[in-house]
C-alpha cells in the first residue's frame, strides 16, 4: 500500500481526483485530492459528489443510516451557487470544498475532518 504525502488532499471539482490506484505525491506540480479516504470517526470509507450540498443538517445519527442506505445519495441536491464544489461525506459528518474563495481550492487532510488516506495499491 502507498499513502498520499502530506495526509492527502481535499479538492475542489474542478481539480481532478486521483487515480484511485495511485497515491499523492507532493514531487506533483498540481495537487490531487485523494480517493481513498476513511473516516476514523465512523470507519467508514469517504463518498464524494460533485456540485452537491447536504439537503439540511442532518444528526450523526441520520447520517449512518443514509449512508448504508442510500450511499448518502438521499441526503443531497444540487448546489446552483457552485457547481464546482465537491462534497464529501462520510457516515458521520460532511465537508465541501468550492472554487471560492481560491484558497479552498483544497484542503489539507490534518485541518479537516476525522479522514485520512487508507491506501493506494500502486505508488
Ligand atoms: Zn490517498
Ligand atoms: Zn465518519
Amino acid at each position: 500500500m502507498n499513502y498520499c504525502d502530506d495526509e492527502g488532499f481535499l479538492v475542489g471539482a474542478q481539480k481532478a481526483l486521483e487515480n484511485p490506484m495511485k497515491a499523492y505525491s507532493k514531487m506533483e506540480s498540481e495537487i490531487r485530492g485523494c480517493s481513498q479516504l476513511r473516516c476514523s470517526e465512523c470507519g467508514q470509507k469517504v463518498l464524494h459528489f460533485e456540485g452537491k450540498t447536504p439537503k439540511r443538517i442532518y444528526t450523526p445519527q441520520e447520517m449512518k443510516v443514509l449512508y448504508h442506505e442510500t450511499g448518502l445519495q438521499d441526503a443531497v441536491m444540487d448546489y446552483e451557487a457552485d457547481p464546482l464544489r465537491r462534497l464529501y461525506g462520510c457516515a458521520c459528518s460532511w465537508c465541501a470544498i468550492s472554487k471560492y474563495p481560491e484558497s479552498c481550492l483544497e484542503m489539507r487532510l490534518d485541518s479537516g475532518p476525522f479522514w485520512y488516506c487508507s491506501g493506494h495499491t500502486h505508488s
